[in-house]
């Protein structure tokens, strides 16, 4: 379980006082349980105090009540009869007055045993036995044994006197016995009103006692069940509703009912701590999700991108494509290609411009413009050739920054051991490079660019003399059609100029073949030099050469021709014996010729040059098809 005064310190609220669920449920019957017995122990009381103190008393003094009124009717019966006796000397009339002493004898005692407990009472009932005694022994006795008799004392008036005097005795004793009976009957009485009253005031006493009892009772209950229902009925309610709601996939959080019972609060800690983790799990699963979406994204983007990167040799659309590839990849504003020149000293940017290979779809960087070529370790592209690492564009950045592509960076392009080119790339104004991935692209985009470079090196020697250093007869080939096709399309001029050194035979044999490699190199030289950026020069086998004139006629040509005539012959002076010069056939393509009757017409002016004595240029005018 957890310790939740430390979880309640961590969340910042103060620690409160806990209580466990059994001491709640505990207390809730507390009160019931104590009321009950409570309850219990009052009967009780009352029960013994009733029987053992209450009851008896009353009893008691209801007895000696009794008593003392059956002596009182005794003591009547028997003044009667002795009145009655005494009235007419009839002994039958002492009969009540015996029967009556005897029962008074008994109800006296009765009275005084009843009594014996409480002295005042004892003595009235003392005092009420002594006046009775009193007037039985003063008066009762004698007016009954004989001793006084109404008819010794004569007849008469005096006679009648003396027993009027004699019940006057009689009277006054039994008036003061009738005094002491009175005062002793009221004290009986006021004593069992008064037991009486101590016995309802115990009842009620109890009675009170139970509802008071009762009421506590009930009102300790009511309190703990209301505590129970809010710190253990309610909160319980709340966390099942909170794990409804988990089950359902809402993880969403509640604020919960707080509780002070610890079993609760550690149950609502627990669910709560559950639930956060559920939903912080779901967040780190849809993240890596995420993630992994993009990054799956990412990888079909590298791989759509490095399946153009093999889709041609041309380094112009391997280029193309790299470089548009990247700046997508990495979501770079723009992107530059430096590639390493043949003396590997420099590195020069790829003009995408300039390049005449076939352009593909992608867009390109025609509006960078030309830039000076760097050389290697110098400035950020150059130390990333030399270094064969990323190097920073911005070169106040600390040089481990590279990575964050913040301000650009220069990549380098390494096949093997060997850096052949670096791509920089510069981030959108306020942005940065995203560089993931972007390894495995440039690594295989350096690949098909050296490919591509090797491709186009193997292409460029296939079409260029190696002798000479000029486009060969292949190159020619593909270049007259194309030349004659345009040419034909838009009504342009073209001409044709055959050129062959006069005696070459002869100039190997005079001066040695390596001698007569140089002449015809220098030559070509002469003719590149001499001839116009837009014309182009070909060597067309053995010691001819030729040169394509577009947008130009025959007159013109001549007169190239004819200058280049005049160089050659003057640039060999040490050639006395066997003199350097060429004869050269000029011809203009003519309506509807092709490119063979071009060829064939330029041949025939040169023919015809050498047949008029060399060293000279002849125009064939007319070269149209057929001709
Ligand atoms: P013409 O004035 O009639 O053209 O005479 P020519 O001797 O030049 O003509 P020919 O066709 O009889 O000879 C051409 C010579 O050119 C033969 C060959 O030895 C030489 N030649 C061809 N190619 C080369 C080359 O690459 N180097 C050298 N040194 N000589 C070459
Ligand atoms: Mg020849
Ligand atoms: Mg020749």
């Amino acid at each position: 379980m957890h310790d939740r005064s430390d979880a309640s310190e961590a969340l910042g609220t103060p620690p409160r006082r806990t209580l466990s669920l059994r001491s709640v449920v505990v207390r809730t019957y507390v009160p019931a349980v104590v009321g009950s017995v409570l309850s219990l122990v009052v009967l009780a009381v009352v029960a013994l105090v009733l029987s053992v103190s209450v009851r008896p008393h009353l009893s008691q003094l209801r007895q000696a009540a009794t008593a003392a009124g059956q002596a009182h009717d005794a003591m009547l019966d028997e003044e009667t009869g002795v009145r009655g006796y005494l009235a007419t000397g009839e002994k039958d009339f002492l009969q009540p007055y015996l029967s009556g002493q005897a029962l008074r004898t008994a109800a006296d005692g009765e009275l005084v045993t009843a009594v014996g407990g409480r002295p005042g009472l004892l003595r009235d009932a003392v005092s009420v036995v002594q006046s009775q005694q009193a007037w039985q022994d003063q008066w009762a006795t004698p007016s009954t044994d004989g001793s006084w008799n109404p008819l010794s004392h004569g007849g008469g008036a005096a006679g009648a006197t003396s027993l009027a005097v004699h019940l006057n005795e009689g009277k006054a004793l039994f008036d003061s016995y009738r005094a002491v009976d009175a005062h002793l009957q009221s004290a009986l009485a006021d004593e069992v009103a008064s037991a009486e009253g101590s016995y309802q005031r115990a009842l009620l006493a109890a009675v009170l006692a139970l509802a008071v009892i009762g009421v506590v009772s009930l009102l300790g209950l009511v309190r703990g069940s209301r505590r129970l229902q809010r710190q253990v009925v309610a909160p319980v309610r709340d966390l099942t509703a909170t794990v409804g709601q988990v089950a359902r996939g809402d993880l969403s959080p509640r604020p919960g009912v707080p509780s002070i019972v610890d079993e609760v609060a550690a149950l609502s800690h627990d669910v709560a701590g559950m639930t956060t983790a559920l939903a912080d799990r779901m967040k780190l699963a849809a993240d890596r999700e995420d993630a992994l979406v993009r990054h799956g994204a990412r990888l079909e983007l590298v791989l759509e991108l490095s399946r153009g990167l093999s889709e041609s040799l041309s380094l112009r659309y391997t280029s193309l494509h790299l470089l548009s590839a990247v700046r997508r990849l990495a979501g770079a504003d723009r992107s530059d290609l430096w590639l390493r020149s043949q003396d590997r000293d420099e590195l020069v940017r790829y003009d995408v411009a300039g390049a005449d290979d076939r352009t593909p779809a992608a867009d390109s960087d025609a509006d960078a413009g030309s830039a000076e070529p760097i050389d290697v370790g110098i400035g950020a592209i150059g130390r990333a050739a030399r270094y064969g690492r990323a190097i920073s564009l911005d070169e106040s950045r600390d040089s481990q920054a590279e990575d964050s592509g913040a301000g650009g960076v220069a990549i380098p392009l390494v096949v093997g051991s060997q850096v052949i080119g670096v791509l920089a790339l510069t981030p959108p104004a306020g942005g940065t490079l995203d560089l993931e991935l972007i390894d495995a692209l440039i690594m295989q985009g350096a690949s098909a660019l050296q490919a591509a470079q090797l491709h186009s090196d193997v292409e460029e020697q296939s079409r260029r003399d190696s002798l000479t250093g000029l486009a060969n007869r292949r190159q020619f080939d593909e270049d007259l059609s194309e030349n004659v096709a345009r040419a034909a399309r838009y009504a342009r001029q073209l001409s044709l100029v055959m050129i062959d050194l006069d005696h070459f035979k002869q100039i190997n044999d005079t001066y040695g073949h390596q001698r007569g490699d140089e002449v015809l190199q220098d030559v070509a030289g002469i003719v590149v030099r001499g001839i116009r950026s837009v014309d182009t020069a070909y060597r067309y086998g053995g010691e001819e050469l030729c040169v394509l004139m577009p947008e130009t006629g025959s007159d013109d040509a001549c007169q190239i021709a004819e200058r280049l005539r005049a160089q050659v012959e003057a640039s060999f002076p040490w050639a006395r014996r066997s003199p350097i010069t060429l004869s050269a056939g000029v011809a203009e393509l003519g309506h509807d010729a092709e490119g063979p009757a071009l060829i064939g017409a330029a041949d025939r002016a040169l023919y015809a040059a050498k047949r008029n004595g060399r060293n000279r240029v002849e125009c064939e005018l007319d070269a149209s098809s057929g001709t």
